[in-house]
């Protein structure tokens, strides 16, 4: 059995990056998603982060406000604060009565082609829609381009998600009629890396109802707002948890310059002014505090980001014409600039 201060359950984007808020001296770039994560993590003190620590049942015990975490492996911590990052499937969402996301209509299926003498397509970031399909390319480096292909699900998505090379066919069958240029680099592309996702989402209408705390355990990134990826935004939210959730919380704490590392939160009150018991439990309070402002601050934009993606990935997967008309209204009303989410500012850590 072990004790922490905080546990940030997930390594993903958003894990990483809210590990990294607390520790209050990050910097992002933009990056290929491995390459963000390898930064992150390089920047994280050793001892930051464990592995291979599956998560599965969650415990709170009110006496001591402190939650313990069973894992996989039989072990178990408790924690004062949890904050869940753990993706799609996350227990800690479950925990906290979240409604399951909802499956989309639509898949996608993404790729990588390298092009070892240059794919001569500059900068470009070219996007397509045919019907019910929606076709990206943008280039990572002067070598190496990233492709993506949103299509209806079918009963032969099970099957040929698994074979890379009937994926590859199938996707590249699909957009025949799409100029060379696309079909090109699917055609061409790097076969161990061709990845199929079913697309899940929490929907725009249950998050204002969502209660996103529970004592001192909390959500962020896809556990919290899961979304389709018609804007490319799900990922730049979870950084944006993270930030937000950071200033939160270190609002209430401030860091202990003679340790380092997570355990290292040092509170501003004088411990030993009170009773420790009593101490605990305002510590608890003010996080509890911290957490609602992260919650009340983050929910009308993820509910924005969520409606934007949502309406976009309707436009693409509805037969009916009326659907697409309110959607294309609503769009046009609420989300008139395309790419304005992309101008938010979540402020400083
Ligand atoms: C097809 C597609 C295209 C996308 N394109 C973009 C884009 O262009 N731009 C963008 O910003 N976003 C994009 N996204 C969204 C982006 O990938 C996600 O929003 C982002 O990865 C979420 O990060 P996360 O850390 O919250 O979750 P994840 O990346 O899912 O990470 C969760 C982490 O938690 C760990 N974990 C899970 N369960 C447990 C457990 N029980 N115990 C311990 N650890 C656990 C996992 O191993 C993982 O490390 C796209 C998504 C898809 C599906």
């Amino acid at each position: 059995m072990s004790e922490e201060e905080i546990v940030i359950v997930g390594g993903g984007i958003s894990g990483l990056a809210t590990a990294l808020a607390l520790h209050r001296d990050a910097e992002f770039r933009c990056l290929k998603r491995s390459d963000l994560l390898e930064i992150m993590a390089k920047n994280l003190p050793s001892d930051t982060i464990s592995f291979g620590c599956q998560l599965v049942k969650m415990e709170y015990d009110p006496i001591t406000s402190r939650t313990m975490l069973h894992l996989q492996n039989g072990t178990f911590i408790w924690a004062k604060v949890v904050i869940g990052c753990d993706g799609l499937h996350s227990v800690v969402s479950d925990w906290l009565d979240l409604k399951p996301p909802r499956l989309f209509n639509m898949c996608a299926v993404l790729g990588f082609t390298n092009y070892p003498e240059g794919h001569g397509f500059g900068n470009e970031y070219l996007r397509i829609r045919g019907d019910h399909i929606l076709v990206g390319r943008f280039p990572i480096n002067d070598n190496l381009i990233h492709w993506f292909v949103g299509r209806p699900r079918t009963p032969q998505d099970t099957t040929v998600a698994k074979e890379s090379k009937l994926l590859r066919a199938s996707t590249m069958e699909l957009i025949k009629d799409f100029p060379e240029e696309i079909s090109e680099v699917v055609k061409k592309c790097d076969l161990d890396l061709v990845t199929f996702f079913s697309l899940r989402h929490r929907a725009p209408w249950d998050l204002p109802l969502e209660k996103f705390r529970k004592g001192t355990v909390t959500v962020a990134g896809d556990a919290m707002h899961v979304m389709g990826p018609f804007i490319g935004q799900g990922g730049a939210a979870a950084l944006e948890d993270a930030v937000v959730l950071g200033r939160c919380l270190a609002q209430e704490m401030v860091m202990n310059p003679e340790r380092s590392g997570m355990n290292s939160f040092k509170w501003k009150k004088h411990e030993e002014e009170e009773e420790e018991e009593e101490e605990e439990k305002a510590k608890s309070k003010r996080i509890e505090k911290a957490i609602d402002r992260y919650v009340k601050e983050r929910k009308m934009r993820i509910l924005r980001l969520s409606t934007e993606t949502y309406l976009v990935g309707t436009l693409l997967q509805t037969k009916s014409s009326v659907t697409k008309l309110l959607s294309f209204v609503i769009l046009f009303i609420f989300f008139t600039f395309i790419g304005n989410h992309t101008l938010y500012d979540c402020g400083h850590l």
